[in-house]
């Protein structure tokens, strides 16, 4: 029981993504319509459409024709993100968050490092730079490429052989190329929804006074740099638009000094001493 408390967010979040992607199977392979579609292009009881406002904007500047309808699901899907924080598509839907959970298990497990370092801002880049080409191209460039695109659709309409192989060449590079692995420094679908994030209103709220920095959080944080103790003391919760909402801190955390909490949540910002200081530099 003790183990299931500690990990009740990472099980919720397995059973939510996994769970999408079931009923996504199912919508496709078994008729049921609860969700069909894929993680692009969904609807919800067949009524509801749900679309990756990323895959809308490349689809438009493709210049591809877009029914009304897509135009919808990408709003809906965009408020609900703005509720429950960008990221959380990352850390609570994305197939791809899943492996990229275990690539990083492996690397702290075996005390790992991907060789390569490549800026957390290249992501954002990506993100950029795949709207003129999907205009050039005529095509929504990055749904072709990503990882998240052929995994899903392998689990969805599949699964084939390619999955498995797909999955571990991401491993690999996850592992032993990438520093920040895909998600931490190339994935441009989380740098949008980082930007969504920016002004989401879940938050990860923290209490200065209860943290005694051990940095149990940063060591389980997929994106520790947005463990910045100062400003968190400050403003009471996570700022960063780069939190994935995944609750690992609060999991961890033997003070509970994390909570959930609303973007308006802000808690006294006491003085720091010495041990804030040591604790913003763990996190750097
Ligand atoms: S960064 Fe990209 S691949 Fe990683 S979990 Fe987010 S959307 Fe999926
Ligand atoms: S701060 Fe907490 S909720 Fe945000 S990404 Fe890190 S571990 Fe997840």
């Amino acid at each position: 029981m003790r183990f299931l408390y500690r990990h009740r967010f990472l099980i919720a979040r397995r059973v939510v993504s996994i769970g999408i992607l079931v009923l996504l199977w199912m919508g496709a392979n078994a008729h049921l319509g609860v969700l069909t579609g894929n993680l692009s292009s969904s609807r919800l009881f067949r009524t509801v459409p749900l679309s990756d406002p990323y895959a809308v904007l490349q689809i438009l500047a493709a210049g591809q024709p877009l029914a009304s309808t897509v135009l919808l699901g990408a709003v809906i899907v965009l408020l609900f993100y703005a509720l429950v924080g960008g990221r959380a598509f990352c850390g609570w839907v994305c197939p791809v968050g899943i492996i990229s959970d275990g690539s990083s298990w492996i690397k702290r497990r075996f005390q790992l490092r991907g060789q390569f370092r490549v800026a957390r801002s290249a992501r954002h880049w990506i993100m950029v730079v795949a709207l003129p080409v999907s205009a050039i191209t005529g095509l929504a460039a990055f749904e072709w490429l990503s990882p998240v695109g052929i995994v899903q659709r392998e689990i969805i309409y599949g699964p084939t052989l390619g999955l498995a192989v797909v999955v571990a060449a991401f491993v690999v590079a996850d592992v032993f190329v990438l520093h920040n692995g895909w998600c931490g420094s190339l994935c441009p679908l989380g740098a949008f929804y980082s930007l969504v994030g920016r002004v989401s209103l879940a938050r990860i709220g923290f209490q200065v006074d209860r943290c005694d920095h051990c940095g149990d959080c940063v060591v389980v944080c997929p994106e520790p740099h947005v463990i910045d103790f100062h400003e968190m003391a400050q403003k009471g919760i996570v700022g960063s638009g780069d939190c994935l909402n995944c609750a690992r801190c609060l999991e961890v955390c033997p003070r509970d000094a994390y909570r959930f909490a609303s973007h308006f949540h802000r808690s006294a910002a006491p003085d720091l001493d010495e041990g804030d200081h040591h604790a913003t530099k763990h996190a750097a």
